[in-house]
């Protein structure tokens, strides 16, 4: 297959009429002295991404979170941080802290990695195919396009798919409250 520089195309134009659209949602008509609060409220805004230089990335992330969040490295087995985490909580993009995953769908799948059988909803994850290594499903974060692992069709029920994650590309963050 050769058709990856046309499916790169597609996305970066996809990408520049997302932004071109967000770009004309502000309003005009700031004739007054208020700054407008540009910064919108923690809903779930559509197209909302996060773009930085490699530069920027480096110095926020560690170089083991760097290697797989923007090179798309992979952890050995067994060796990342939440491999056996058992906790009730959620596990935010260590780039951009977007919730992806929550503990709930979080299962032994005994494969090395962290493994949730779902995202915390399916807008916050990005799917590509990736041929490195035989046909995988590549899996990012929808925001800043961090790489976060693969996805398998080997997973449990309800959905039947492992979502096969870094450590390092997650931030885990214990369930403050009770439920609500
Ligand atoms: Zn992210």
């Amino acid at each position: 297959m050769k058709c990856s520089l046309g499916t790169c195309c597609l996305f970066v134009a996809g990408f520049l009429l997302a932004g071109c659209g967000a770009s004309h949602v502000s309003n005009p008509s700031a004739s007054n002295t208020k700054p407008a609060l540009t910064v919108s409220t923690n809903q779930q805004t559509m197209s909302e991404k996060i773009t930085r230089t490699e530069d920027e990335w480096k110095k926020l992330l560690t170089p083991e979170q760097y290697r797989v969040l923007r090179e798309k490295g992979t952890e050995r087995a067994g060796t990342g941080e939440y491999t056996n985490t058992k906790d009730k909580g959620v596990y935010r993009c260590a780039g951009c802290g977007e919730e992806l995953f929550v503990s709930d769908t979080k299962y032994d799948s005994h494969c090395g990695w962290p493994s949730f059988y779902q995202p915390a909803s399916s807008n916050k994850i990005t799917e590509a195919e990736d041929n490195s290594f035989g046909k995988r499903v590549e899996v990012m974060c929808s925001k800043c396009g961090g790489h976060l692992g693969h996805v398998f069709e080997d997973g449990p029920q309800p959905t039947g798919l492992r979502y096969c994650i870094n450590s390092a590309s997650l931030k885990f963050e214990a369930k403050k409250d009770e439920q609500k």
